[in-house]
């Protein structure tokens, strides 16, 4: 669904991503964990075109994400991503941030997309706040309204980049729950995060970044078993 080859990217003379090769599979979750600045958050906006790069190839279900022919914005719509911070619409009621999407760009009927907006919100346990504004929201909701938004687009595939990191502690096992469900239900996901516990739990590989480099791009049980390289096994000695 989304491969990744050969990635490298400069901002001036500083290289951000250094040849970065992974992909991941229809179904499959992925953890991309690392350092702070180790290029996480750039190799994520490679994947839906947020961030250009100069060299290799990214395709995201066949479709090549650095070509010029491609047509960004079609594409965005239908790769689901939600980042640390919320950035719900402030102005426009939950339902509303999950109607516009549908409507504007899906070009769904009015009905069918408050409908659907329902059942999502329903599905991560927040129907009784559809006529709320974002800021009268806890940060664990905003968030689980932000996966919902993603989700009412019907995305092929999902990117996180450290949902759960702008979260007071109470807050964050109720956003995990909600991507373990979709994990569960198969969803093809690259996630990073350094929740441990969330990669234990449904990840099928672990990717482990190092200053723009995949170090390790390993099966769950061979990074949480034993990390080949020195610099995996640092960093998980730190926050396990
Ligand atoms: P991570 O998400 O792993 O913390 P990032 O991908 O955000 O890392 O950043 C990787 C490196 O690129 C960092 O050293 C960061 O300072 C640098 N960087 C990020 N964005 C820019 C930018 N727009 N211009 C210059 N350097 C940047
Ligand atoms: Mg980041």
């Amino acid at each position: 669904m989304i491969d990744i080859r050969h990635v490298s990217k400069w901002y001036g003379t500083f290289k951000v991503l250094d040849d970065c090769t992974t992909h991941v599979d229809k179904g499959e979750v992925i953890v991309v964990c690392g350092p702070s600045g180790s290029g996480k958050s750039t190799l994520i906006k490679c994947v839906n075109g947020l961030e250009p790069f100069q060299q290799g190839e990214v395709t995201v279900d066949g479709i090549p994400v650095g070509d010029r022919r491609t047509n960004l914005p079609k594409l965005r719509a239908r790769v689901g991503m939600v980042f640390q911070h919320f950035e719900l619409f402030p102005h426009m009621r939950v339902i509303d941030n999950l109607a516009i999407g549908q409507t504007q760009v899906l070009k769904r009927g009015r009905d069918e997309a408050r409908e659907r907006a329902l059942r999502l919100l329903d599905r991560v346990g927040l129907r009784d706040q559809a006529d709320k504004y974002p800021g009268r929201l806890s940060g664990g909701q905003q968030q689980r309204v932000a996966i919902a938004r993603a989700l009412a687009m019907d995305p092929i595939c999902m990117l996180f980049d450290e949902p759960t990191s702008a979260l007071d502690p109470e807050m964050i096992n109720e956003v995990l729950d909600v991507m373990v469900e979709l994990a569960t239900e198969g969803m093809t996901m690259m996630v990073v995060t350094h929740e441990m516990g969330f990669a234990r739990r449904v990840a099928h590989r672990v990717v482990f970044m190092d200053k723009g480099q995949i170090v390790e791009d390993a099966s769950k049980e061979e990074f949480f078993g034993s990390p080949r390289s020195e610099r995996a096994q640092q960093f998980l000695s730190k926050i396990l």
